[in-house]
């Protein structure tokens, strides 16, 4: 970096996942305004360096310690200018960085809760993916925005839509300004994923990759398995409410096979305002980026006469009952969604490596939550220890079904 150099810097957490090879296309249309700071990745190496070549960040990091070593002589040998760094501290160095203006935070699960919080503390503009960081902390999160003052842009495509169907400065108001908005009701639109049409004594046998098989977004695995169980819309359900300072009873889901309306608001006017585009992450990352000016996404026009035809369905909470279960842990507050997303997290893991069944992802968050006496989170301290509270229950339940 030059003295001279003015441009916006990014870090990107989780940049070798889905969220993050769509940001980095993204960022690399519009160098002349953003620089890469920083570049994180769990353990996929290969591609964190083939990224550091063609990004030249200041610092990469590496949380797998074990490979960090070999990485940064790998960085070394390749004439690279990036400093390497290791473990799951240095995803909050980087994070809170000074010369971080814009922090991605793209990592999936509760991994990302720390550096994503670090960011709001230290005022960033923070592009959220990651929901789950956000979903087990609650408030604790979105008062860190406000006291760091932060800017939370959503990149989850539904609430990026919904955020771009309220009027500006609605998240950072009020009391009376608030209501002066006059929103009636969110509407999240869901594809239904995989199983849509899948009868119910069918989904016992589903194998992962067809779980991960979305039919319209190409994604991390644990949050494809999130979208075939609709997990993901019961998380996103919770981050709503947050996001938007709304009870769960305002929030309805609305399935829409199509992937084309991204979700909408329902004003008191009977107005209702929808966000639309074909289903590629990069045009809410480009929204997010650039707001409130609209950068060029590489997304292809969206040709509705050539789909003729939108079509939408109420969710079938029988078949499909984590959507049920978050929208209670969502009214239920407290420790509930922190406990519920842990839950999850394990049951996921479990059906992935073959220890669970797909309906048993359902069974296993609905025991934990039920096993949970909600207490109110008020420190990261106590948000952890729910979160490694859930896990334990979820860990004894799965072996002793294995036994
Ligand atoms: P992914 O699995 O493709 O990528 C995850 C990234 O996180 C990788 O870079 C990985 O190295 C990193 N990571 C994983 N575990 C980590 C750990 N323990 N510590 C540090 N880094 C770790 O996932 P994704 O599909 O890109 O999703 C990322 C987040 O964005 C998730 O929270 C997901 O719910 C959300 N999201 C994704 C999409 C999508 O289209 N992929 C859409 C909306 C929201
Ligand atoms: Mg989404």
């Amino acid at each position: 970096m030059t003295q001279s150099d003015t441009r916006v810097g990014v870090v990107v957490l989780g940049a070798t996942g889905s969220i993050g090879v769509s940001t980095l296309d993204v960022l690399a249309r519009h160098a002349d305004r953003f620089r890469v700071v920083a570049l994180t990745a769990h353990s996929n190496a290969q591609r964190l360096l083939e990224q550091c070549r063609v990004y030249r960040p200041d610092f990469a990091v590496l949380v797998d310690v074990q490979r960090a070593r070999q990485f940064e002589a790998d960085i070394r040998a390749a004439g690279l200018p990036t400093q390497v760094l290791a473990g799951e501290g240095a995803l909050v160095d980087v994070a809170a960085h000074a010369s971080a203006d814009y922090v991605m935070a793209a990592i999936v699960g509760a991994a990302g809760l720390q550096p994503a919080l670090a960011a709001a503390r230290h005022g960033k503009r923070v592009l959220l993916a990651n929901k789950e960081a956000l979903v087990m902390s609650g408030r604790l999160f979105m008062d860190a925005v406000e006291q760091g003052k932060a800017t939370l842009v959503p990149i989850d495509s539904e609430h990026n839509a919904i955020f771009q169907c309220l009027p500006t400065g609605y998240m950072q108001s009020q009391g009376a300004a608030r209501r002066a908005a006059g929103v009636k009701r969110i509407i999240l639109t869901a594809s239904g994923g995989p199983f849509l049409r899948a009868p119910a004594d069918a989904l016992r046998t589903v194998t992962p990759d067809q779980a991960c098989a979305h039919p319209r977004w190409s994604m991390g695995r644990k949050i494809s398995v999130d979208s075939a169980t609709l997990m993901n819309k019961g998380l996103e359900l919770i981050e709503a409410c947050l996001l938007f300072g709304v009870p769960a009873s305002q929030v309805q889901v609305l399935v829409h096979p199509q992937s084309i309306v991204h979700s909408l608001v329902e004003y008191q006017d009977g107005s209702v305002l929808a966000q639309m585009g074909n289903p590629d992450m990069r045009t809410p990352i480009a929204h997010a980026l650039g707001c409130p000016e609209r950068l060029a996404s590489g997304v292809e026009s969206l040709d509705l006469a050539r789909i003729g035809q939108l079509d939408f369905e109420p969710p079938d909470e029988q078949r499909f009952p984590s959507l049920r279960l978050a929208r209670a842990a969502a009214v239920a507050g407290g420790s509930a969604p922190a406990v519920l997303n842990a839950a999850n997290e394990v049951a996921v893991a479990a059906f992935l490596g073959g220890r669970v069944a797909f309906t048993g992802i359902a069974d296993l968050n609905e025991r934990v939550l039920n096993a949970h006496s909600v207490t109110q989170l008020n420190t990261l301290d106590e948000v952890l220890a729910a979160d490694a509270w859930a896990r334990h229950q979820a860990n004894a339940a799965l072996a002793a079904v294995a036994a």
